[in-house]
């Protein structure tokens, strides 16, 4: 059982407006297994905030799967930022493979171009470069766009291009560059059965969005491709969550979007989970920092209110 009275509201700046947000909040509980994250964005309406609901309650209750490797190869993560930033934020990850956010609304093409060609300019020719468009394309604009970026700077593969899984297949059928699945998956009524054939080469899991570390594994099993595993920009517990899965994934052939503490000022432990050479360890948070990151009393009981919610 989770003692939900002792639930822990926490609160921080973005270092960067991302997603449309300024300010990350969440709530932390504690169970027998450990502490689990309950952080469904503000937009999620109750009935998707309960497969977040559920990954608390799993990594409270239950603890995760065995592991099968004991590091994960992580990403850094490329704000929509312009292109001095987006280098210096490459560089100071250490990280081997960038996501960058492409098609921001307000921005044009050329500063998505002069964005990847600054973070190929910090990764050097050896790095990896995926975008990601958020569903943002249509089906012309993403054909003409992910030709022109796969051309300046090379592309490891362009995620969710377009919002639906017709439009994802035509834009495979367009470009030689591999197209990774994330909304059309974890905003599906039913992410086991979603029909991803031709729609996709890659498919990107979120533990919380999905319900589980188990209930991912399942979606993974479900889809015959290769998986990545991203964060939901939770704090350094729910990223262990995301390890976790990475971790008991049998194959794991692409670095995945773990490293997103970095996009925060802040954070509900003393001992982040930040990556060191490009990778995350497998291993237990600790959050012994949760006095500095409480929330103020108004966004505390709007959690309370949330959790009280999604428990009933
Ligand atoms: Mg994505």
């Amino acid at each position: 059982m989770i003692d939900t009275d002792g639930a822990r509201v926490w609160s921080v700046p973005m270092r960067t407006r991302f997603r449309g947000i300024d300010v990350r909040d969440g709530v932390l509980v504690q169970g027998p297994a450990g502490w689990g994250e309950f952080s469904p964005f503000w937009d999620h309406d109750l009935a998707h905030s309960r497969r977040w609901w559920a990954a608390a309650v799993e990594a409270a209750c239950d603890g995760w799967p065995a592991p099968v490797r004991d590091a994960v190869p992580v990403n850094v993560t490329v704000p929509a930022v312009g292109p001095e930033q987006a280098h210096a934020v490459v560089t100071a990850s250490g990280c081997r493979t960038a996501k960058v956010k492409v098609a921001e609304p307000g921005q044009t093409p050329a500063d998505d171009v002069a964005r990847v060609e600054a973070v190929r300019d910090a990764l050097g020719p050896d790095g990896a470069i995926r975008v990601d468009a958020n569903a943002a394309w249509d089906v012309d604009t993403a054909a003409a766009r992910i030709r022109e970026l796969d051309r300046v700077v090379g592309l490891e593969y362009v995620e969710q291009p377009c919002a639906s899984l017709e439009e994802l297949t035509a834009v495979r059928r367009r470009v030689d560059v591999r197209i990774a699945a994330d909304e059309v998956v974890r905003r599906s009524a039913d992410p086991l059965r979603v029909d991803l054939r031709g729609a996709c080469d890659v498919v990107v899991l979120k533990v919380q969005p999905l319900g589980g570390v188990r209930a991912a594994l399942e979606v993974a099993g479900a889809h015959d491709l290769p998986c990545v595993v991203s964060s939901a920009l939770e704090s350094s517990v729910g990223i262990a969550a995301g390890v976790a899965l990475a971790a008991a994934l049998p194959e794991l052939p692409f670095a995945c979007g773990l490293a997103t503490v970095a996009l925060l000022d802040g954070d509900v432990t003393s001992d982040p989970l930040l990556p060191v050479d490009g990778v995350l360890p497998v291993r237990p948070v600790t959050p012994d920092r949760l006095a500095d990151v409480a929330a103020d009393p108004e966004v505390e009981a709007r959690w309370r209110a949330r959790l009280d919610a999604v428990r009933r």
